[in-house]
């Protein structure tokens, strides 16, 4: 089995790159949303200061309206008009000067003079007889085409005969083009008295076409105008424009809702678009106007976060290296570490292997000079021994015993080879007692033993010989009834050779025999 197996590298690798993954997709979502949020708070930014640039401007117009309408009620002409509204030539005068004007700004629809009066009474406009009314248009600049027209169902005039310095009607489409409009009025006075009604119309398109359609912003950023009703007055599209189609409000819906929840900043659906909208309310006094204006700024949001999505994309493809790095890292570092381990192991097992090695070696060493039965040294290796003691110069001395057990055969015969096998290694036993540790004993055939005694002189090992039949012959065997011995022959090295000497000492070992065994014969 491979060790490798036991470590799931493809587990962990798994496992480190999946919290790697995690954590950067963690610091990919929070970099997304700082920076949402940061792009947010610019699109607000951005709208407020467009709407700001926006409202001021429109302030601004129509103060400028507000002004004209103010100096032009207080023309004598006008005023004259007012006062004399069935002298035409008066009037005339009056109508010749407001024409004049109208020239001038081609932003106003018409420049009308309306008068105040108890009783009706009917003028002559280029031949043809028209009516006036209380507050009905008395002069126009549109070739007489309203005069005799508004009155006092109207709020721009009634507003005024009730008191007002000025007013500004809703915006409505114009009879003539259709396009948005609203009416500004201020009052004629004459000394004092109420007398009249000048009014100014300003094309609320000609403020869009020079201001509202310049203020874009990137791709979809724009700006819009609406009032209370929730009626589009100025859009980039036309087509929403005093649109009060049930269709058209649908799609307004939410932006009002919003906005009726005075909400200045939100993200609502428009066209099916998630859109940012800021809102500005107009501030013009609520008593002067019969609408509130509202400014709107929209951008798409696709647009405003894009660089956000950019950042997204970005930091995903990162996650995805870093991961991938972290992957590959892992299962290197995996790789390498279990290598390592499989090396230290490799050498563990070898160094134990060469253990073995040496030890059965050791084993079979000792195996091939020992005998196994008794643990003395086999006959072979006994003679090579004994050889080398021979051959050896410093060697000055020794001596050999050679004994053999008396009536072994008898022994197994009675009582079984494993009993006499018993008697050959307490036999054994008794020879390594009696011997030193430089001495050698040797099992030289079936039940004949040899011992080499170093240092050692003839009496000496007489003596030994001797301690070890005595040993033998008292020793009680549990299965044998009776003694057990052994004869002796024990020889000096005179300095003769191997066989020479092995033959001495067997001869003595001879004499022991024939002369009644369990003795030594030297
Ligand atoms: P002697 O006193 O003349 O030496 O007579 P002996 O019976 O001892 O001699 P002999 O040579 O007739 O018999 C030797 C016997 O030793 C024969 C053999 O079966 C036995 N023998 C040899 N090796 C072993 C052994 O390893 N185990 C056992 N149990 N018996 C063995
Ligand atoms: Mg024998
Ligand atoms: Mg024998």
């Amino acid at each position: 089995m491979k060790i490798s197996e036991n470590y799931s590298i493809k587990k962990i690798t798994f496992i480190v790159s999946f919290i790697v993954f995690l954590f950067m997709m963690l610091i990919s979502s929070y970099i997304f949303y700082q920076k949402k949020k940061s792009l947010e708070y610019h699109v607000y930014q951005t709208g407020k200061n467009y709407l700001q640039i926006t409202s001021d401007a429109l302030e601004v117009w129509i103060s400028e309206q507000l002004k004209l309408a103010q100096v032009l009620a207080s023309d004598p002409r006008v005023v004259n008009a007012a006062k004399n509204p069935k002298d035409e030539k008066i009037v005339g005068e009056a109508h010749d000067f407001l024409k004049a004007v109208h020239e001038r700004y081609p932003q106003y629809e018409n420049l009308p003079i309306l008068v105040f009066t108890d009783t009706d009474f009917e003028i002559n406009y280029n031949g043809e007889k028209k009516t006036i009314k209380n507050g009905t248009i008395l002069t126009d600049t549109v070739e007489g085409k309203t005069i005799g027209k508004a009155g006092m169902k109207y709020n721009f005039v009634e507003e005024i005969y009730k008191g007002k310095e000025f007013f500004i009607s809703k915006v409505y489409p114009s009879i003539f083009r259709g396009h948005p409009i609203f009416v500004l009025t201020v009052p004629v006075i004459d000394k004092g008295k109420l007398i009249g009604v000048i009014a100014v119309s300003p094309k609320m398109d000609f403020f869009t076409n020079i201001f509202l359609d310049k203020l874009k912003h990137g791709e979809t950023g724009y700006t819009a105008l609406f009032d209370d009703r929730w009626v589009t007055i100025a859009h980039p599209d036309n087509s929403l424009i005093l649109n009060d189609s049930k269709e058209v409000k649908l799609r307004l819906k939410s932006i009002v809702q919003n906005m009726m929840e005075k909400n200045i900043f939100f993200k609502t659906k428009f066209n099916g678009i998630d859109k940012y909208y800021v809102i500005e309310k107009i501030s013009l006094k609520e008593e002067n106007t019969a609408n509130t204006w509202y400014l709107i700024f929209a951008q798409n949001e696709e647009e405003v976060l894009s660089p956000a999505y950019k950042t997204l994309k970005v930091s995903i493809l990162i996650s995805l290296v870093v991961t991938l790095a972290a992957g590959f890292f892992t299962s290197f570092l995996g790789e390498n570490h279990i290598n390592f381990i499989e090396k230290e192991v490799l050498k563990k097992a070898n160094a134990n292997l060469e253990t073995k090695v040496k030890e059965r070696t050791e084993k079979l060493k000792v195996l091939a000079i020992t005998d196994s039965m008794t643990g003395l040294f086999n006959h072979a290796y006994f003679l090579k021994i004994l050889k080398k003691y021979i051959e050896n110069s410093e060697i000055e001395k020794f001596s050999l015993i050679m004994s053999d057990l008396d009536n072994f055969k008898k022994i197994n015969d009675t009582y079984g080879h494993p009993v006499g096998d018993e008697v050959l290694i307490q036999f054994s036993r008794i020879i390594k007692k009696n011997i030193k540790g430089c001495d050698i004993a040797g099992r030289y055939g079936g039940e004949e033993f040899v011992i080499l005694l170093t240092e050692c002189e003839l009496e000496n090992a007489i003596k030994i010989a001797d301690k070890i039949r005595k040993d033998l012959f008292q020793y009680r065997f549990k299965d044998i009834d009776k003694e057990i011995s052994s004869s002796f022959g024990v020889c000096e090295w005179k300095g003769e050779d191997l066989i020479t000497l092995i033959k001495k000492a067997d001869n003595f070992l001879y004499k022991a025999k024939i002369s009644g065994k369990n003795c030594i014969k030297y």
